[in-house]
């Protein structure tokens, strides 16, 4: 499985764009993310393409833990702190919720994710209970802390609507990852002016790209969902930071602006999504 197209694109990535790139979604301290890639290359190979921050998601506790380790050690890893609703299976405790709130306290700059519900993948409804009692746990300490969030949302697009509603969550630390949902949501997400990560499925045909055509400039941020494959021109794609400029030169494209100008926005995007500026 290759990371990018071929050699020859890496290279053009480094000496034309030349250009500043954010990776908003990545499983960095995921297992298999990590026995994918050398993070030490890693870091060093798209730190030289222009990356200048990834924001590295948990699922679980541990990972929790482990993207604290990296984030000490690379500056451009940014901490993000969640419980995926696919692991939401067993009522939530004292202790878990303990765990979590040190780190994020512990971490000014950091972000709560990945978090939310899922009504798709997950079709035991005994779990929806739990999942929403997860979701609400850590919506209360984003308005708490002030950190910005990272929702997944797939088949409950409605249900997430409503409880955002009871949280006072600022629009611009709202994060909405992967978004594939009503267009009526969509809509309505637009209105109350939430960012939206838009991941390389684009690349590839896929609707996700309705999300890019409506939401406005300003309101986009990249994400890679890495290590998620993706089949691009028949070839299997392995989600990273390395597939993010790919993903700009088509942003650039719908949005009808130059490669470079769209960089700088997403860049400004991102500072304003981490209360950077
Ligand atoms: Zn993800």
């Amino acid at each position: 499985m290759r990371e990018l197209f071929t050699r020859k694109d890496i290279n053009d990535v480094i000496e034309v764009h030349q250009m500043k790139f954010h990776d908003a979604h990545c499983h960095i301290p995921n297992k298999s993310f990590l026995k994918d890639f050398d993070i030490d290359e890693s870091i060093t190979k798209w730190t030289k393409m222009g990356m200048e921050f990834v924001v590295g998601v948990s699922t679980k506790l541990t990972e929790c833990q482990k993207i604290v380790e990296l984030s000490k050690k690379y500056y451009e890893i940014i901490p993000s702190f969640g419980i995926h609703p696919w692991g939401c299976k067993k009522p939530l405790t004292e202790e878990i919720k303990t765990k979590i709130r040190t780190l994020v306290e512990d971490n000014p700059i950091s972000v709560i994710g990945e978090i939310g519900l899922d009504r798709h993948f997950i079709k035991k409804v005994e779990y929806y209970p739990i999942q929403e009692e997860y979701f609400r746990f850590f919506l209360e300490l984003s308005v708490e802390y002030k950190r910005p969030v990272n929702i997944h949302l797939k088949g409950a697009e409605e249900e997430v609507s409503n409880i955002l509603t009871d949280y006072d969550i600022p629009s611009h630390n709202t994060n909405i990852h992967w978004f594939s949902g009503p267009n009526q949501i969509l809509d309505e997400f637009i209105e109350r002016d939430y960012f939206f990560s838009i991941n390389p499925s684009i690349l590839s045909g896929s609707p996700h790209i309705t999300v890019l055509q409506k939401a406005s400039m300003n309101r986009i941020l990249t994400e890679s969902d890495g290590n998620v494959k993706y089949t691009i021109d028949d070839a299997r794609i392995i989600g990273s930071p390395a597939i993010i400029p790919k993903t700009i030169d088509k942003i650039a494209e719908i949005k009808n602006e130059s490669k470079e100008v769209i960089s700088v926005q997403l860049q400004t995007n991102l500072r304003r999504y981490l209360n950077l500026n």
